[in-house]
């Protein structure tokens, strides 16, 4: 980035990013200093990358005119805690309006992959059209600024994600990878496609400890351009950490926000894994296929239990205190460590576990293992696969696919083996299909074409507005379990004020465990952006910068074709309400009819103009 100015919210043109153009059909590059046009482009992240989607007319997500824009924040590679992420944006091929039009997304992950691409000395890549042969691209730095070459990666084909970032790291030994699995190669049957992430645990244990950018299947639109993998070499540009971002860092490790997710050892509660924990006690823990029983199943997967056959370490991406993971070891008679099987998120544990009647932790970390290694977003697949189960459940006499049922590991494990290989589109292309094509919507868990995560829609009905996918885009989930709200005004207030908030990060370059409960509006991110980047920002300008691009998402589903009635939750939650869960009732129709019109009459003023006109829409052709 060039800072011609120290004071980018009022003069955001003086602030330019590097961009590199691939055409992929070509191979041309083109490289170019661009001046940002407000303070959303100059935080980065899809702050940046919805502008550019806005100006595309796209109709189906498989076509040469939707852009694959991968790109950093501008606390990505600093010395700010977390400022590892790294951002790949373009319309999904998952998400869709029911008028069948692709939704514009996001997805980011951590890993040390961020961090060298910006030491590349680029910004932003942009990838038009699609390759007649499978490439990977390599990022480096030149004499006279980065350099992108396009290789042939013919190689790599049908290797999973790990073995492929381990191939290219024999040939690029101090570089950090992003790379597709076989799930993404077989793009048109499989619409999850993930991209995995090196850190510097996996490149030097060689074990599969990918982080990943899951959601949206960005890693199947990378499938169809034939862009398997990408490799970023740079030096490592670390600097010494200034006295003012020192403080924030402590802040974030000892501070409120990140404190739960600390490991054990530091009296935090074990990483995302401590959700269970949190949401047992209201039997609000998803189980088969979002419904919970009122018993004590999923405490199998209570970490307390599993460590008793299990060994579990708590992990850290690169210069991260907060250590957020835990990888799951084999534990041998002795008590000694065996082999490495998975690393435990909430998520995938959750989605791939419980959900899916599943209460063996060995069970379950062998189905996330698959998933990563064949690149699908575990949330998509985990509620996929639980969708089928809950139709099989109901329909015994003529069961879907392989006839799987809750709690049956192997046929589980074929199916989403069969799903990674590409043999089974009822399972790659997400369940909001399947679900049309049984004609038993209900009990697909899925908001606007996006799988739910491992949050009861019961406890958030702001799902419905997440803009790219419900826990990242809309942090209204632990509003009622966590801050115990259950009124309508707090819910507006949340949805439309406070909890979209979350999708700040999604722009900086942080992790969200940054500072989960207050967003990037505060002196914590105001000193990290004077003290790394020079430059002087308001909290009340991040908060109004955050809050358009926001909208800008929204306005842009809008365009996409979804209905007002698309937002809304799984007909389930309140055609047949669960009497286990123990919480107040806030998914009632009524509940849900004035939360939706009070919400609309906030948000529809301000959607005015977010966007290009249909006549600049026109105008713009890819390059
Ligand atoms: S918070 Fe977790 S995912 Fe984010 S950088 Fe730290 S360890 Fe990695």
């Amino acid at each position: 980035m060039k800072f011609l100015t120290n004071r980018p919210a009022a003069d955001p043109s003086s602030v330019l990013y590097k961009r590199c153009t691939v055409d992929l059909k070509t191979g041309a590059m083109k490289f170019a200093d661009v001046p940002c046009r407000n303070l959303e482009e100059v935080l980065g992240g899809f702050g940046r990358s919805f502008q550019l989607l806005a100006e595309r007319e796209i109709r189906t997500a498989y076509c040469d005119e939707n852009p694959l824009i991968v790109n950093t924040g501008l606390l990505t590679g600093s010395s700010a805690m977390t400022g590892l992420r790294t951002y790949f944006s373009g319309y999904s091929p998952i998400k869709e309006s029911k008028k069948g039009l692709p939704a514009a997304m996001w997805s980011t992950g951590s890993g040390k992959f961020g961090a060298k691409f910006k030491w590349t000395g680029l910004d932003e890549l942009i990838f038009e059209n699609r390759s007649d042969q499978p490439v990977y691209a390599l990022l480096r730095e030149g004499a006279e600024g980065p350099v992108v070459e396009l290789k042939p990666a013919g190689h790599l084909l049908g290797l999973s994600t790990h073995e492929k970032i381990m191939a290219l790291q024999k040939q690029y030994p101090d570089a950090h990878f992003a790379a597709i699995g076989q799930a993404g190669e077989h793009w048109q049957n499989v619409y999850m496609g993930a991209v995995a992430l090196s850190t510097e645990n996996q490149l030097k244990s060689g074990e599969d400890k990918c982080r990943f950018a899951g959601r949206g299947g960005m890693g199947s639109l990378m499938g169809y351009k034939n862009l398997l993998a990408l490799v970023a070499q740079s030096t490592d540009k670390t600097k010494a950490v200034s006295e003012a971002v020192k403080k924030v860092n402590i802040n974030v490790v000892k501070g409120g926000g990140s404190a739960r997710l600390q490991p054990i050892s530091r009296g935090g509660g074990g990483g995302t894994w401590a959700a269970y924990d949190v949401m047992q006690p209201f039997h609000a823990v998803p189980l088969n296929n979002f419904r919970p029983q009122g018993n004590d199943l999923p405490e199998k997967l209570f970490r307390a239990n599993v460590e008793k056959s299990f060994e579990i370490k708590s992990e850290a991406c690169f210069r991260c205190g907060i250590t957020c993971h835990n990888n799951v070891y084999e534990k041998h008679a002795d008590g000694s460590r065996g082999e490495f099987i998975a690393k435990f998120d909430y998520e995938p544990l959750n989605l791939l576990g419980t959900n899916l009647g599943i209460h063996d932790a060995g069970q379950a970390a062998r189905l996330i293992q698959l998933g990563d290694n064949y690149g699908m977003d575990s949330i998509s697949l985990g509620v996929t696969v639980s969708y089928v189960l809950a139709y099989n459940e109901r329909h015994p006499e003529k069961p879907l696919l392989n006839g799987a049922t809750f709690g049956d590991y192997a046929k589980i494990r074929e199916l989403v083996i069969q799903a990674g290989e590409g043999q089974l589109p009822e399972v790659g292309q997400g369940s909001k299909r399947l679900s049309e094509s049984t004609g038993e919507t209900s009990y697909a868990y899925h908001v606007k074409g996006l799988e739910l995560p491992a949050y009861q829609p019961e406890t958030n009905p702001g799902y419905a507005w997440a803009i790219a996918g419900g826990h990242m885009s809309m942090g209204s989930y632990g509003l009622l379990t966590r801050e115990g709200k259950s009124d309508i005004d707090s819910w507006v207030e949340g949805i439309t004020r406070t909890k979209l908030q979350i999708v700040g990060f999604d722009m900086i370059g942080l992790c969200k465990f940054f500072d989960i409960a207050k967003g990037i509006c505060t002196q914590m991110v105001v000193d990290c952006l004077q003290s790394e980047c020079g430059l002087e920002v308001t909290t009340e300008e991040l908060a109004a910068a955050v809050r358009r691009a926001f909208l800008r998402g929204l306005a842009l589903e809008l365009r996409q074709g979804y209905s007002k009635e698309e937002y809304t939750i799984p007909a389930e939650v309140f055609e047949q309400p669960n009497p286990n869960i123990k919480l107040p009732n806030i998914t009632s129709p009524e509940f849900l009819a004035e939360l939706s019109k009070r919400v609309w009459e906030v948000f529809e003023p301000e959607l005015e103009g977010l966007l290009p006109t249909p006549g600049d829409l026109t105008a713009k052709k890819p390059q």
